[in-house]
């Protein structure tokens, strides 16, 4: 008899390796994608537990009157220092941790999937089935963020790339690997995982 949960799979990859372009196609196959990301910025705000956590821990003023985030001060006095974001982390993480098992558990699809930039370095990797990563050569990244974040300098985007685990390494600890450089078709790829994924559900 078929286990009525869905697989759990990560999808990860660095800034700008086509995490989210990837998700876009699997959603298309009906697959249910939870964006840890996107979710941890809604959950600074609606989450009230957290809420109260980040204020006793880094002040008032990491929320704006209107109750929004002031990412002015967070990005100042937070994201700029190593120790402050591991600190902001370890309060974010059980929160998107919690949220993502409520989400999961009303899923009926074959497999889930969970996207994160930080999967393996969050440890969140361990509570899944499989993971997948999306492998994209660093200069590919590095233009395609530029283009996608014109705010952001080149520099930024590597200071960025060099605090994530190499990609090497992300991919060596996956259990699959789409590869989005320039010469390589990315819907094939994802059909293949698609299947063998709907496959192993079934034995
Ligand atoms: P982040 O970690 O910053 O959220 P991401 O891994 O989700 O990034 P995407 O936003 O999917 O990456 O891709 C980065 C940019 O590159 C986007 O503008 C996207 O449209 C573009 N892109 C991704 N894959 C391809 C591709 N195969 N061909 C052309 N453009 C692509």
């Amino acid at each position: 008899m078929s286990n009525p949960k869905p697989l759990w799979v990560g999808i990860t990859g660095g800034i700008g390796s086509g995490k989210s372009t990837v998700c876009h196609f699997f959603k298309l196959l009906g697959i249910p994608v939870y964006s840890a990301d996107d979710r941890a910025k809604w959950l600074m705000v609606n989450d009230p537990d957290l809420k109260e956590k980040i204020i006793s821990t880094f002040g008032e003023e990491s929320y704006l009157s209107d109750g929004t985030v002031n990412r002015a001060f967070l990005a100042e006095k937070v994201f700029s220092d190593p120790e402050q974001v591991k600190k902001i982390n370890s309060l974010v993480h059980p929160s998107v941790g919690k949220d993502f098992k409520t989400w999961a558990e009303k899923q009926t699809s074959p497999y889930l999937l969970k996207e994160a930039a930080l999967l393996f370095e969050t440890g969140a990797a361990k509570e899944l089935d499989y993971v997948i990563n999306v492998s994209s050569p660093l200069k590919i990244r590095v233009a395609r963020v530029l283009m996608r974040d014109p705010h952001r300098s080149e520099a930024q985007v590597n200071h960025i790339i060099n605090q994530q685990m190499p990609d090497e390494e992300k991919s060596e600890r996956s259990d699959f690997v789409i590869k989005n450089s320039e010469n390589k078709l990315i819907i094939p790829q994802i059909l293949e995982i698609h299947k063998k994924l709907c496959d192993s559900k079934q034995t």
